[in-house]
């Protein structure tokens, strides 16, 4: 049909299809109806970087592939994501442009989105969000007094680096080897109020819940037992002074006769009651400015403090064990109390010989009574700050009055508004410094309080970023957590993501529980925001982590504007499975080429010339069987590529798309070594095999896939790629022409 037929030009085939896609909306998440299986996949959020990266792309052309699959399967499919836009790298970016950090995100955003819409991915564009539009950290701030009224957010001290030179705290990262990242300085430690997210609540139940997530890959599954850090082991009763009772943990459930210290965690609850003299008091208060949160965690080197206190062990006649103090308990098993036993572990022994009053008469296990021992667990996942002191972050919505203490800032008075245009300098808070900031009325007694200056870290954001998507962008202003849509979405059927992305989704599980016990999510009876999962390694170039300092760095607008997007999405795909590293190179890409190149210049000219083949009623028959094969090869062919679409193995999808294709040209070998050539049955039956190809291949190289439809005489618009296939249709006797519909 067409008189173009040529050499494959990338570049002009997918400006082609897009400028269509953009024209029909083609993207746009369908209304929630009836019984149709509605499927929410969830890409990773973006920092608003300004550039995608190779990892980028791995993420979305995967989470691409198995939007368009679930689409063409006739699944209504939510493909949406927002920009996780608050936090410090980009401040520090305005901060050296010299820029309000909000004119810099909307920059970087709009430039990624660019490059997202090049490489042709399926995304919804029009619910796309920054987490940092006022519409949207609303929401976080309703989330933060939502949690801090259900008791799962409290404010303790904390250790945090402070420069004396610029006047403000630092993130870890903007301490290089002791220094202040922009003034040189030294850096120093400081005790100061921080807000925390208690996750501990959930520890056991999202622990008991990973049995039940079958949809999602070993590697997510290891980073959520990881991060949980399990131990399973015994508990027992000691004694104090005054009679206080102790419950000590260990992992050495046969050897709990033999302990001969006792090891708390500086924030064991009941601390205070062991460590009374002012001397040891003195000692815990250095250890905790001390920021032992960054100190050495092994067992020589790591702070030990001796309470002077001992707890007494009913089963070895009352034999006195020493209480000593360390975090390496935290490190091990959260902020518990554990036994030492060193008979038995090798860490214990190491703190044992550290604590002189260890090594004196320490019991030997000889004692009368047996140890009353109940099974127990412990986790090492504890809770974590969520305030930084910063100002590109969601502000945090409590005013503090001398008279009624930190008051949370009522709904109808949300969002407190950060202020757009600061330009900060990295010298103090400018949240601080701003009076029309800090100033108010307390919401409870009206006279004049403070507002909290700490913003929230991203890292609170992220806690909620699944759930924007999912209700329409007109609504968000009005509605978020309760929207009726919710219950149709959610949870995700997928989350595609970097297997460094462990940490976020944990904590996302954590609040799902919460919502669901405070009410909003209680559809969700697990408790669960993502019912499959889906992690991905990173992407690296010789080896090595892609880096401007190495000079590896691969770039996606160089290799889209030399190949084109299908060749990028193909490559990346094809070139190792999602649970490995991909190491970048040169050989993918050429394969993906070369295969597309190859896919368009044979389906054309075999899509124009099968009309023109002679109606042979005897060679037909003489070539049915080989017909009857092309049919079993192309639907074995397509139930595997259907299978690894389920299972979002690209990889070996992709290599099945190019088995199928080699059937399809033997095809045509052997009828031609049989005969010499295709007669009009045989044309139209590999035809009709092409279009299968271009279908079974628009999940991964959507524009070509698209584009040869068309070629085959398809029309263009919403259903061009059609219904995902099952079974090659072999033509009808009558003529009908295969390619046509
Ligand atoms: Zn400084
Ligand atoms: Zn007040």
């Amino acid at each position: 049909m067409s008189s173009t037929r040529s050499s494959y030009e990338a570049g002009k085939v997918e400006i082609a299809r897009q400028r269509a896609w953009a024209e029909r909306d083609a993207f746009a998440t369908p209304a929630p109806a009836g019984d149709r299986p509605a499927v929410y996949i969830k890409p990773s959020s973006p920092f608003t970087s300004g550039k995608l990266h190779m990892g980028h792309v791995r993420d979305y052309a995967i989470g691409d592939a198995y939007a368009r699959f679930r689409r063409a399967r006739g699944d209504a499919v939510l493909f949406g994501f927002g920009f996780d836009a608050f936090g410090l790298p980009a401040e520090m970016a305005a901060i050296e442009r010299k820029v309000p950090p909000a004119d810099w995100v909307e920059r970087c955003g709009e430039r990624m989105l660019e490059q997202m819409r090049r490489l042709g991915f399926s995304f919804d564009y029009e619910r796309v969000f920054y987490s940092s539009d006022e519409a949207q950290y609303r929401w976080s701030q309703w989330l933060f007094v939502t949690l801090l009224e259900a008791g799962l957010i409290y404010r303790d001290d904390t250790t945090v680096d402070w420069c004396d030179h610029c006047r403000t705290t630092l993130a870890a990262l903007q301490v290089e080897d002791g220094r202040c990242w922009r003034c040189h300085n030294e850096v120093r430690l400081i005790r100061r109020p921080t807000w925390f997210l208690r996750i501990t609540p959930y520890l056991e139940e999202n622990d008991r819940r990973l049995a039940e997530l079958e949809d999602w890959d070993e590697i997510s599954l290891s980073t959520q037992r990881y991060i949980l850090g399990r131990s399973d082991g015994v508990e027992v009763d000691l004694t104090g002074p005054g009679g206080a009772g102790l419950a000590a943990f260990t992992p050495h459930a046969a050897s709990v006769a033999e302990a001969s210290f006792v090891l708390l965690s500086p924030r064991h609850p009941e601390l205070e009651g062991w460590a009374t003299e002012p001397a040891v008091r003195e000692q815990l208060d250095d250890l905790r400015s001390g920021g032992w949160e960054r100190s050495a965690r092994d067992a020589k080197s790591v702070p030990l403090i001796d309470t002077g206190s001992s707890a007494t062990a009913p089963w070895n006649d009352d034999a006195a064990l020493p209480v000593l103090v360390s975090p390496l308990v935290d490190a091990r098993y959260g902020p518990t109390a554990a036994l030492g036993i060193p008979s038995v572990d090798e860490a214990d022994a190491k703190i044992a010989a550290r604590a002189p009053r260890v090594g004196e008469g320490a019991p030997s296990g000889a004692g009368s009574g047996e140890p009353e021992a109940r099974p127990a667990v412990r986790y090492r996942a504890a809770d974590f700050s969520i305030s930084r002191q910063r100002f590109w972050g969601t502000p945090i919505p409590i005013v503090h009055c001398d008279a009624c203490g930190a008051v949370p800032v009522p709904e109808a008075d949300l969002p407190v508004a950060l202020p757009r245009d600061i330009e900060p300098t990295g010298e103090g808070n400018p949240l601080a410094e701003r009076a029309d900031f800090v100033e108010v009325a307390c919401p409870r007694c009206g006279e004049p309080a403070r507002r909290e200056t700490d913003t929230l870290d991203c890292h609170f954001d992220a806690l909620w970023l699944w759930v924007p998507s999912a209700v329409p962008p007109e609504a968000r202003a009005e509605s978020m957590f309760d929207h009726p849509d919710l219950r149709h979405w959610l949870p995700s059927e997928r989350l595609v993501a970097g297997s460094d992305s462990g940490g976020f989704v944990f904590d996302q599980r954590v609040v799902t529980k919460a919502l669901r016990d405070i009410g909003p999510f209680a559809f969700l009876e697990q408790g669960e925001p993502f019912s499959g999962c889906l992690f991905h390694e990173m992407v690296i170039a010789d080896g090595r982590k892609m880096s401007k300092h190495l000079g590896n760095v691969v770039d996606p607008d160089e290799l889209v504007e030399q190949y084109g997007a299908d060749t990028v999405r193909l490559a990346i795909l094809y070139a190792a499975g999602p649970a490995k590293t991909l190491n970048w190179n040169d050989g993918a890409l050429r394969f993906a080429s070369r295969f597309l190149h190859n896919v368009w210049v044979y389906s054309q000219e075999r899509f124009a010339s099968a009309s023109k083949a002679p109606e042979d009623a005897e060679a037909a028959d003489d070539t049915e069987f080989l017909r009857e094969r092309l049919r079993k090869w192309c639907d074995n062919g397509l139930e595997r590529v259907t299978a690894d679409l389920e299972e979002l193995q690209m990889h070996k999808a992709v290599r099945n798309v190019t088995r199928l294709f080699e059937r399809i040209q033997d095809f045509e070998k052997r009828i031609v070594k049989r005969r010499g050539g295709l007669s009009r049955a045989d044309a139209e039956a590999q035809a009709a095999a092409l279009v299968l190809l271009a279908q079974a291949l628009a999940p991964f190289a959507p524009h070509i896939a698209e584009a040869l439809l068309l070629e085959a005489g398809f029309e263009d618009g919403a259903d061009l790629v059609g219904a995902w296939p099952v079974h090659l249709v072999l033509p009808g006797p009558a003529g009908a022409s295969a390619a046509a519909r």
